[in-house]
């Protein structure tokens, strides 16, 4: 690989290095999370502007250095703007971010992983400029983070009890160490998950991002998902997700 390269990337985050430094993290297309130093970035003449702020969609020159890489150059492809300005999508956005550069290791590349965060972030700011219902925002970082899991190989199984193979019926129980969602015959550390809860966690991996306004569900079946999530997210990666998109 060259030490100089260009390649699409989104920003996910950052945090000040020195006086006039800055680290940003971004996800790239060919190397996935890739810590990046901007220099300067401090200044009011920044040649990089507003173009660093989280969710925004960038082309990007990189030179790889030892340990960090440097930006050399930013051109802004879609900035993301509405979803930022939008406290509910804002907060949707960041929950998916937080999970995705918890759950990726830097220089790892996953193509995969970067579609589904370009496809997140265009349908975010599709939804809030097309005014849609509320409850679309958190839903559709749910089903982002469903998505994130199923790539990364923590798909949970919902269909069939993991530790039986029965088929489940109402009403279930979901624990992230068995596998999934179990059946009432089988014991294990779990908790009880509605049949509604069920469906739309199905139904939010099988869906295409753009066909979940279509899924309605009440705040309480959605916490309930987020609930399965953090425990998948908990027990196979060992994190704790704190930033709430319900
Ligand atoms: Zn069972």
């Amino acid at each position: 690989m060259p030490r100089d390269f260009s390649t699409e990337a989104v920003v996910l985050g950052s945090h000040r290095l020195r006086e006039a430094d800055r680290i940003v993290t971004l996800f790239t297309l060919d190397r996935g999370k890739v810590p990046t130093v901007v220099k300067g970035v401090r200044k009011v003449s920044s040649r990089f502007g507003g173009r660093l702020e989280p969710f925004t969609y960038l082309r990007v020159s990189l030179h790889e250095g030892r340990s960090l890489h440097t930006l050399t150059s930013a051109d802004t492809i879609r900035t993301h703007a509405a979803s930022r300005d939008h406290p509910a999508a804002l907060k949707a956005g960041l929950s998916f971010i937080n999970l995705l550069a918890r759950e990726t290791n830097d220089l790892e590349g996953r193509p995969r992983t970067y579609n589904l965060l370009v496809r997140f972030l265009d349908e975010l700011d599709r939804l809030v400029k097309s005014s849609a219902a509320p409850a679309c925002l958190p839903l559709l970082a749910l089903s982002a983070d469903l998505k994130l899991l199923l790539l990364a190989g923590y798909l949970p199984l919902l269909d069939n009890c993991p530790l039986c193979g029965r088929s489940i019926e109402a009403p279930a129980r979901f624990s992230a160490a068995a596998g999934g969602a179990i059946c009432n015959e089988c014991r294990a550390d779990a908790f009880p998950l509605s049949v509604t809860a069920l469906t739309t966690m199905e139904a939010l991996l099988k869906q295409p991002l753009s066909a979940v306004p279509e899924i309605i569900i009440d705040s309480g079946t959605a916490r309930e998902v987020w609930r399965a999530i953090r425990e998948i997210c908990h027990y196979h990666l060992g994190i704790d997700l704190k930033i709430a998109p319900v």
